[in-house]
């Protein structure tokens, strides 16, 4: 059932005790909304837990209560609500088996399935963490320095740095109201752009496998499972294609496994969530994302195929 940021707020108000999660491959905009939602709660006397399937990305570690969030580990839990931000029911793994609870999904994803037995989508809000404080506001609680550091971190991970399409008026707003909480936005992009030397090779190594597809209208950058394995991360890599000239679609494919291979899609103008959406995944016009269960070759022959016939330029 679609409700209101209001009515979200009003359910929030009438219960106890939360589970908060958000999609696997947690990025800035899952954990920092997981944190900022977490702290609006417990100022209003709640209990509540931050579960996530999966590794959170160390450069977020630089985040007050990145060390108290969990794992699911036990076979159920119970909570007044699960509360599914960044994703939909799909992407956060075996929690939504674990914890029966009535699921309560915040969301900006346009390709949202709707399945939550309750759902706020704001599709035009550039990233979870911009409707964590919008809840704020409607809840009537004023953030601390730390959490607006990490709904701030959403804000900036999901906009690029304020740079991408999705940053609005609002968004603005939203991260000058953050500043005067003190957040320092220098201290956070050094936290977020450090990278192991290790990453530093792998991207190096990565970039040598660049390929245009489409007269130039389409960037690819392939990684196979032995360089994958090596680095923690890939985040970022796809930035540097899809500056260069003349590229509408920039892609990254990764094999996470031999035969699993993670995609990520950026676009000027192509709308990249319906395919993404159409190969199992969503996302939103400019950024999308899917899984593809071939190796890397196969996974790179179907989808460069797929996007090539998908340019709308
Ligand atoms: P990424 O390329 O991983 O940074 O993802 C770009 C955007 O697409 C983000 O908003 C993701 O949440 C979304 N996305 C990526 N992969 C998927 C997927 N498998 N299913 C749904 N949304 C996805
Ligand atoms: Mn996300
Ligand atoms: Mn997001």
């Amino acid at each position: 059932m679609i409700i209101s940021l209001k009515e979200t707020a009003e359910r929030l108000k009438t219960a106890n005790e939360l589970i908060l999660t958000a999609h696997i491959s947690p990025d800035g905009d899952a954990i920092g909304s997981c944190l900022g939602l977490k702290y609006i709660l417990e100022q209003l006397g709640k209990k509540v837990r931050i579960i996530i399937d999966d590794d959170v990305p160390s450069f977020l570690k630089i985040l007050s209560g990145y060390n108290d969030i969990e794992k699911p580990q036990e076979e159920s839990y119970q909570a007044d609500y699960l509360v599914i931000l960044d994703a939909c029911l799909d992407r956060v793994g075996s929690l939504v088996e674990k914890c029966k609870a009535p699921v309560l999904n915040i969301d900006h994803h346009a390709t949202n399935d709707k399945r939550a037995d309750y759902l706020y989508l704001a599709a035009e809000r550039a990233a979870t963490a911009e409707i964590v404080f919008d809840l704020g506001q409607e809840l009537g609680v004023e953030f601390d320095k730390e959490s607006a550091t990490a709904v701030y971190i959403g804000l900036a991970t999901d906009t690029g740095y304020f740079k991408y399409s999705n940053t609005s008026p609002h968004t603005m707003r939203t991260a000058a109201a953050l500043l005067e909480k003190g957040v320092r936005p220098e201290t956070i992009s050094e936290a977020i752009e450090t990278k192991d030397f290790a990453i530093v090779r792998g991207l190096a190594k990565a970039l040598q496998t660049v390929e245009l597809f489409a007269d130039g209208r389409a960037a690819g950058l392939f990684l196979e499972y032995d360089l994958t394995e090596t680095i923690e991360t890939t985040e970022g890599f796809i930035d540097e294609i899809r500056i260069i000239d003349g590229v509408d679609v920039a892609v990254l494919i990764k094999a996470v496994q031999p035969e699993v291979c993670r995609v990520s899609m950026r676009s000027k103008v192509t709308d990249v969530s319906k395919l993404a959406a159409r190969l199992g995944g969503g996302g939103h016009k400019k950024a999308a994302g899917c899984t593809i269960y071939k190796n890397l070759y196969d996974t790179k022959h179907y989808l460069m195929d797929e996007i090539i016939k998908s340019l709308e330029v």
